[in-house]
């Protein structure tokens, strides 16, 4: 899977994909990432992007024919030419788990952050065909955002979590959390491992892990969607 991330800080993208799970998928050729920097489109002395908005306000916004330019540019080299283009903004779809497999499908994914105040909505009416938002808190820019989305999602792609169980195990995959967790040492200041999951028996552990994910999810998501068809313990599948 391809992410194409257009951006006025191509490094910050570059270097937060560079390290683990990312990183290594990268070297691998499982996921590839091209990070565009929008200021190469800039065609005036000073490279500049941005521009005061029509009718004042305070800040400054992102100008239109950079970011097309950028866009037409980038989509020229892709293999399909229906990939997404996804704005991140706070005004965007809440991200999500199952929002992020519905991504993962697609081969090409273009990832276009804003800065400042935000970018010209005449470009954006003309290329974006959704816009996401990680949650209801204004960011500087959309490069963390974009970031979130780019390591979700990765992770659902084939092959970059060296073991495929551990993203179908846990929160939000099924219905629950996911149980609480418990490696070396046996005892930690005083306080042993449950009993049950050093005892061997598979059956009692899976009984016990779908009781803690049970008293969790109650505890503290109660809301989290449910659905009547979805019995406690069955792996809900969108
Ligand atoms: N003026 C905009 C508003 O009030 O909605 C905020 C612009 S914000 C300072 C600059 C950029 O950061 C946005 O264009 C967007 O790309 C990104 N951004 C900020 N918060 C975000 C969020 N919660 N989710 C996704 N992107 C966000």
């Amino acid at each position: 899977m391809k992410f194409v991330i257009l951006t006025l800080f191509p490094d910050m993208i570059r270097q937060a994909a560079a390290h683990s799970v990312l990183g290594r998928a990268i070297e691998k050729g499982i996921i590839s990432l091209e990070a565009v920097d929008i200021r190469d489109y800039a065609h005036n002395k000073h490279n500049t992007v941005d521009d005061y908005p029509f009718g004042g306000g305070a800040g400054m916004v992102m100008q239109a024919p950079p970011v097309f330019e950028a866009y037409q540019d980038v989509t020229s080299r892709l293999v399909s030419a229906q990939a997404p283009v996804i704005y991140m903004s706070p005004a965007g779809r809440p991200f999500s788990q199952s929002t992020a497999k519905e991504m993962a499908g697609y081969e090409e994914l273009i990832l276009l952050c804003g800065h400042y105040e935000g970018i010209d909505q005449r470009v954006l009416d003309e290329i974006v065909t959704d816009e996401i938002s990680i949650g209801d808190y204004v960011l500087t820019g959309g490069e963390l955002p974009a970031l979130v989305v780019m390591d979700t999602v990765s992770r659902l792609v084939d092959g970059v979590l060296g073991n495929e169980a551990s993203a179908q195990e846990e929160s939000f995959s099924g219905i629950w959390l996911e149980y609480p967790q418990y490696p070396r040492p046996r005892v930690f200041h005083d306080q042993p491992v449950p009993e049950v999951l050093v005892s061997g028996h598979h059956a009692r552990i899976e009984a016990w892990r779908l009781e803690k994910s049970m008293e969790l999810t109650l505890e503290r998501r109660a809301g989290l969607p449910f659905s009547p068809n979805t019995r406690p313990g069955q792996k809900k599948h969108h």
